[in-house]
């Protein structure tokens, strides 16, 4: 447990939550400021401050309990979509820094937009910046 860590104090029961999931090393809650209704945070209880963070062999974990809880979420509040979206780092617009899945449930014409998309000046600068990505990958 990190001491300055809100959703460390949340997991530890020391800060109340609406708590959704609390299986294996994985906990669930609603978001305080739902983008829509519904909106719920899954985190692993051990504090790993980003994606880059957490071990591998909690991905399996992980990733069943979105499934379970996005499901879930989604039958409850009757959406007929889900978005799955994670932030890392300050300027991707993590605030808090232990890392968590939004699960945010959607609704036909709910007219949310995620972000706004641009076009490359040309293909070959998507070529190669490609290129770099997979020079990067290694
Ligand atoms: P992020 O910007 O990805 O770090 O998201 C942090 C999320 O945590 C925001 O959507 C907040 O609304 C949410 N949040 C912050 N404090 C609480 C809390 N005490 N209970 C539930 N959600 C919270
Ligand atoms: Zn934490």
């Amino acid at each position: 447990m990190s001491q300055d860590c809100i959703f460390c104090k949340i997991i530890a029961g020391q800060i109340p939550s609406a708590k959704i999931y609390d299986r294996g090393g994985v906990y669930a809650f609603l978001d305080i400021a739902p983008v829509n209704k519904g909106h719920a945070l899954v985190v692993s209880k051990a504090h790993h401050a980003t994606l880059f963070d957490l071990p591998d062999d909690l991905g399996r974990e992980l990733l069943g309990a979105l499934k379970t809880v996005g499901r879930a979420v989604m039958s409850a509040t009757g959406a007929s979509g889900l978005n799955v979206g994670m932030n890392n780092f300050e300027s991707a617009g993590q605030l808090v820094h232990h890392a968590h899945f939004h699960l945010i449930p959607r609704h036909e014409g709910d007219g949310l937009r995620l972000w706004t998309q641009h076009a490359y000046e040309s293909v070959e600068e998507m070529q190669k910046l490609a290129q770099a990505v997979r020079s990067a990958i290694g």
